[in-house]
């Protein structure tokens, strides 16, 4: 029974994969912002005033930048703004080439000229599912050390702000803004498990939670198996995990990948939420050379956080060879950004603080270092370890 739970948690709270036992790695520590008995949201004045996760702190936040700028990347079908900030000014790396002829030519570098002396590029893509709330807290807090060097709880990450200063950084705080609306919930520390799958997956016509997988054999969300509308969605009933990449559904999902083309990002995160530990994951149909650093940075990040004393796992996941079982593994939004420009694009699942066991209780304190020590590790990766397109340039060869 047990695992059977722990299976729904990873995979059904996004829809991405995973499938790491967390047990006997879990921290219990008080519950801030206990939401009662986990049926009814915790209000504002619960919530630590960190914890900043609604679309109006979204807004407050684009409106009141002095070092970054604001820009909206598209509106959705909801008529919403999708904001992008960015930090750094952007070089013009372009080269001759889209991506995928570039790469057919033997050459990245005819898509975006990396020599090794470029600036890094890091585009950190903020939930596209409603309910998963830490993502939007991460990159608020992000924003306010890229502007003061300080997070919002007045902590100071000196290297990760001077990292992020050497770097090209493009972050859009919410990708999901219809989705976000949907889901009254701005924090899930205390809540139950059926309220969190019923507020993200909806429900069916006579009430009952939808469940994943099954709730992913409908798409568009419509139809007469939907009763409520769950949060995974955009108002065109869109889940953008899963959008049609050669032809989307969605104006958010080309504007990120209009986004990605135009600026080649060097790394590409989709930041989500599931209940289980944190997991830095792996993208399926990516060249094995972008499982490979994947894999490092999963190692590298998973020791972050049990040196912090976080929720951890044992090491970063193993990459696999796509497709030698079935049912194949999907080719989700990370997949597809990757293949747009090359980028090494994952996808991050956070905690979320349920209190259902066995999944580690969390609070917003830790919540919040789950995102900001990912940050302070890509950052410093991205840093250390320029792209370098040309070292294996092999386009001279026959
Ligand atoms: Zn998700």
């Amino acid at each position: 029974m047990k695992k059977i739970i722990l299976t729904l948690a990873c995979f059904g709270f996004c829809g991405v994969s995973s499938g790491q036992d967390p047990a006997g790695q879990t921290i219990r520590v008080g519950m801030i912002g206990l939401a009662q008995d986990g049926s009814a949201p915790a209000s504002a004045k619960e919530l630590p005033r960190f914890w900043k996760t609604r679309l109006e702190h979204v807004e407050a936040t684009v409106r009141t930048l002095k070092k970054g700028t604001m820009s909206v990347l598209t509106e959705t079908p909801g008529k919403r703004n999708v904001y992008l900030v960015t930090y750094g000014a952007a070089e013009d790396r372009r080269g001759t080439a889209n991506y995928n002829s570039a790469v057919g030519g033997r050459s990245p570098f005819s898509y975006a000229r990396k020599d090794g002396t470029q600036k890094p590029v890091v585009f950190l893509l903020g939930p596209v599912h409603g309910q998963e709330v830490e993502g939007i807290a991460g990159l608020l807090n992000l924003i306010q050390i890229a502007e003061s060097g300080r997070d919002l709880r007045g902590r100071q990450w000196d290297e990760l702000a001077a990292n992020l200063a050497k770097c090209r950084v493009l972050i859009i705080p919410c990708g999901g803004p219809d989705a976000r609306a949907r889901c009254p919930y701005d924090s899930w520390v205390g809540v139950d498990y059926p309220v969190h799958e019923r507020i993200g997956m909806g429900t069916r016509p006579d009430g009952s939670n939808q469940t994943w997988p099954s709730v992913k054999r409908i798409h568009p969300m419509r139809g007469p198996q939907v009763g409520t509308l769950g949060a995974y969605w955009n108002d065109s009933q869109v889940n953008l995990m899963h959008d049609e990449w050669f032809d989307p559904m969605a104006p958010e999902t080309r504007a990120f990948f209009r986004l990605a083309r135009d600026e080649a990002p060097d790394y590409i995160v989709s930041l989500h939420s599931h209940a289980a530990t944190p997991e830095l994951m792996q993208s399926a149909y990516v060249p094995w050379t972008v499982k490979e650093t994947l894999k490092t940075l999963g190692d590298r990040l998973q020791k972050r956080y049990a040196a912090a004393g976080l929720p951890h796992r044992a090491s970063g996941t193993e990459p696999k060879v796509d497709g030698k079982t079935f049912p194949p593994p999907h080719f989700n939004l990370a997949s597809a950004l990757h293949h747009a420009c090359g980028a090494v694009a994952f996808v991050h699942e956070t905690p979320c603080g349920l209190r259902t066991p066995p999944y580690p209780q969390v609070d917003h304190d830790q919540l919040l270092d789950l995102q900001l020590l990912l940050y302070d590790e890509l950052f410093r990766y991205a840093v250390d370890h320029p792209v370098n397109w040309l070292a294996d340039n092999r386009s001279t060869a026959p």
